[in-house]
């Protein structure tokens, strides 16, 4: 239940930012469907006189009011749309506040008491989003797990009275298919301490006992080559935490530590996002060396959902920046023959189009498919003919762009006979 109230808390959040945005694909997609005024009426229940209002954008739709028309019109209530595209794609940190913020608003510095009540849903569901964010790896690819320990103290209890929440804080991460070997479990955690003056983030190991031997740790520290958490922990000499350092340090490989100051000044609103990803390098190492060889490091490329659909589609495929380098290289000249013209484009250029020479599902990954090397430089005339003339013609089209390309496409590692590329092309 709290899940839905907070994501309903994001999207409403998105909505109201992007109205604009979104009316307009609404409208556009009621007029593709043929749908009047009054069959909005019908499946919105809204008023004629407000259902034309807000198609006439004279009124600014609330987010309510988006969801429903969104939902009268087919999509799902989740309306998390990208780009001008029917495609759903879901953008965390649109919805998501930073790793910081999400501290910050656990530490209650706003003045308010945060209670468990206050804090539950941003540190069950939040916070685990916002480092997954920040890691910028696959969701799906990783658990986690939050923890509100609600342990008071006794003698802590009978000295305060206030509704405070007084207990420690924590979210643990670790790869789905790695859990433990030999019975070591390596996990990435962030942990906010009893009294909130302390916030570590580290890589822990836990061997099946649920400690660690002072002799293994040093051995594993050395293997990831961890720094020195002693002098973490000296910074924090005189901060007054109520961890115990020999406690803390039980399953610890490496952390930074941040104090309450460094919380509230927002001090560490760049460096969290970075220590974490340091911590996720490190734990794909120890997983690596605890495993035997097993290598978890998500390499992700510039592929966007856009870039997908356009794939899908052929539509707007190469980004700006390599069809202006292609436009530069190739001088604006057709590749078929440099004498064909074209118009002038507003940039006083003749209009020339770019497009793939191996075709987007030819079985190759985006990033050769999208690389300089397979991209065609053509006059209009020619781009149209390459894909609609005759056979003969397109044939010797393809023989001219093959020899041009073949040694570039070689270089990306693609070794293809130009009867390869004519079956690819469909000829
Ligand atoms: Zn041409």
């Amino acid at each position: 239940m709290r899940k839905e109230n907070l994501l309903d808390k994001a999207q409403i959040n998105y909505l109201n930012l992007h109205s604009d945005e979104v009316i307009d694909r609404l409208i556009k997609v009621i007029d593709a469907r043929g749908l009047k005024n009054a069959d909005i009426c019908r499946l919105t229940w809204w008023p004629a006189s407000k259902t034309s209002k807000i198609l006439n954008k004279t009124q600014k739709p609330s987010a309510t009011d988006l969801k429903l028309l969104a939902k009268a019109v087919g999509y799902t209530p989740e309306i998390f749309l990208l780009d001008n595209y029917d495609i759903r794609g879901y953008v965390l940190s649109d919805a998501i506040r930073c790793i910081s913020d999400c501290v910050r608003e656990v530490y209650a510095i706003d003045g308010t008491i945060s209670s468990v009540d206050s804090i539950q849903d941003i540190v069950s569901y939040e916070m685990p989003l916002a480092i997954i964010d920040a890691l910028n790896v696959e969701p799906t690819n990783y658990v986690t797990k939050s923890c509100i320990d609600e342990k008071y103290d006794e003698a802590e209890m009978t000295s305060s009275d206030s509704d405070e929440f007084v207990g420690e804080i924590s979210v643990v991460l670790y790869h789905r298919n790695v859990t433990s070997y030999d019975g070591y479990t390596p996990y990435i955690q962030l942990l906010i301490d009893d009294k909130r003056n302390t916030t570590v983030v580290g890589l822990f190991l836990r061997d099946s006992e649920g400690h660690l031997d002072p002799k293994e740790r040093k051995k594993f520290k050395n293997i990831i080559l961890a720094n020195d958490s002693d002098q973490e922990w000296n910074k924090l000499e005189n901060s007054d935490s109520y961890w115990e350092k020999m406690k803390w340090s039980e399953n610890e490989i490496e952390s930074v530590i941040y104090s309450k100051s460094d919380i509230i000044n927002h001090n560490i609103d760049k460096t969290i996002n970075m220590d974490l990803s340091i911590m996720l390098d490190k734990y794909c190492e120890l997983v690596f060396y605890l495993s035997k060889g097993i290598d978890i490091k998500e390499r992700k490329t510039d592929i966007t959902t856009k870039d997908i659909f356009s794939a899908i589609t052929g539509n707007d495929f190469f980004s700006e920046e390599t069809i202006a380098k292609v436009l530069r290289s190739r001088k604006n000249k057709c590749e078929i023959d440099p004498e064909h013209t074209s118009f002038i484009d507003e940039a006083g250029k003749p209009y020339m189009t770019v497009e793939c020479l191996l075709p987007s599902f030819s079985g190759y990954p985006l990033e050769i498919i999208k690389s300089e090397a397979n991209c065609i430089c053509l006059c209009p005339n020619c781009a149209a003919q390459l894909r609609h003339g005759s056979r003969k013609d397109r044939e010797r089209m393809f023989f001219t762009l093959y020899r041009e390309h073949e040694a570039a496409l070689r270089n990306q590692g693609v070794d293809l006979s130009l009867g390869d590329v004519l079956k690819l092309n469909e000829l």
